[in-house]
């Protein structure tokens, strides 16, 4: 039989005694399947969970399970009795990892991506912290030949942001994001392409901070983005400052976050009629929002809460806004060869290093 190295989680310790870079069976696709040699994978926040043993997280996983959901590679088998007219060996893919059933009220009702029975694989079944990974054909993503394995390794991420632009209002608006991590810098990049009027970024990290300044010095955005350091500062000293260069207000806030502090001070900074896309997960499950009444309801604001990716229209919306010239260059920041170095991304991706820590594997 032959080998390959994946990296697994193999017990509830949280660390690197819970988890393992080893050998092990190369999976054989079953019938609807595809196997994939993969190219590029990368850290998701997810794998940060499952590597930590985070509680909320370890209820769902299959142990002893091979983890990682963001990846690109080429098709490199098919299962039994699994023949596309779309797909051929060697094509370059990635795929939505989550699986879901085509059956239930929300998949016949196009909404796929809040499935009732939905599986994901790097947590339900094996992922693709792996050199190979089988996926359902069905969930195969074709990408274009010259769009870069660092690039497309995080695809699923991209989705994320893009999904949780998708609803809200970009162009001529003011937009807060909160939080400059992979997803916040990636709502970044998109809401500046799309050119929204005034940028505002929070941030509580020095990392989070100073990879937002890169950013802003290197695409030479002073003027427009404004990163404010949250640190130390509570809700009204931070609105205060977002207020006097943005008297108007906030039209579109973006919550990354998923910190309560941060989500009030979303809904605070927003102007009457505003959007808030809600896509950060708290730790705990239950948040306060401090004044519900009057920056809730009184302002008549929408909210909208997001979840996976559109299937599969926040993919097609993603690969367009890239072939449109979307700049991501700065995303992969911390590129390694090969799986073995596994331990040193994940470190580099706690610690905010990196802001998104991408495995090549050939
Ligand atoms: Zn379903």
């Amino acid at each position: 039989m032959e080998k390959m190295i994946a990296v697994l989680k193999v017990n509830n310790e949280a660390g690197e005694k819970g988890t393992e870079i080893k050998e092990v069976e190369i999976p054989k696709p079953r019938e609807g399947e595809a196997l994939i040699k993969v190219k590029a994978t990368s850290i998701c926040g997810t794998d940060r969970h499952i590597f930590k043993a985070d509680p909320s997280i370890l209820k769902s996983l299959k142990i002893p399970v091979i983890y990682g959901h963001e990846f690109c590679g080429n098709i490199f088998s098919f299962g039994p009795n699994t023949k596309s007219n779309f797909f051929k060996e060697g094509d370059y893919v990635s795929a939505e990892m989550h699986v879901v059933c085509g059956y239930c009220y929300q998949c016949r009702t196009g909404r796929g991506h809040i499935c009732e029975n939905t599986k994901i694989l790097g947590i339900h079944e094996d992922g693709c912290f792996a050199e190979y990974v089988r996926v359902p054909l069905s969930n195969l993503v074709k990408l274009k030949e010259n769009l870069k394995p660092e690039i497309a390794s995080f695809l699923d991420a991209l989705g994320n942001a893009v999904h949780t632009i998708q609803p809200v209002k970009i162009s001529g608006k003011n937009v807060l994001i909160l939080g400059y991590g992979p997803i916040g810098a990636m709502c970044a990049s998109i809401s500046e392409f799309l050119k929204a009027k005034k940028i505002f970024i929070t941030e509580i990290t020095d990392e989070g901070i100073s990879m937002a300044k890169k950013w802003v010095k290197d695409e030479d955005l002073e003027g427009k983005v404004y990163i404010i350091d949250v640190k130390n500062k509570n809700n009204d000293e931070i609105y205060k400052q977002i207020y006097e260069i943005c008297p108007e207000g906030i039209d579109t806030a973006l919550e990354i976050s998923g910190a309560e502090s941060a989500i009030n001070l979303g809904l605070k900074v927003l102007r009457r009629g505003g959007e808030i896309s809600l896509l950060g997960i708290p730790a705990k499950s239950n948040i306060n929002i401090s004044d519900y009444t009057n920056d809730v309801i009184f302002k008549g604001i929408t909210l909208y809460s997001i979840i996976g990716r559109r299937m599969f229209e926040t993919w097609f919306q993603m690969l367009d806004l890239i072939e449109s010239g979307l700049k991501l260059s700065h995303i992969p920041n911390k590129i390694y060869k090969g799986l073995e170095n596994f331990f040193e991304g994940m470190d580099d991706f706690i610690s905010h290093r990196a802001l998104k820590a991408v495995f090549l594997l050939e």
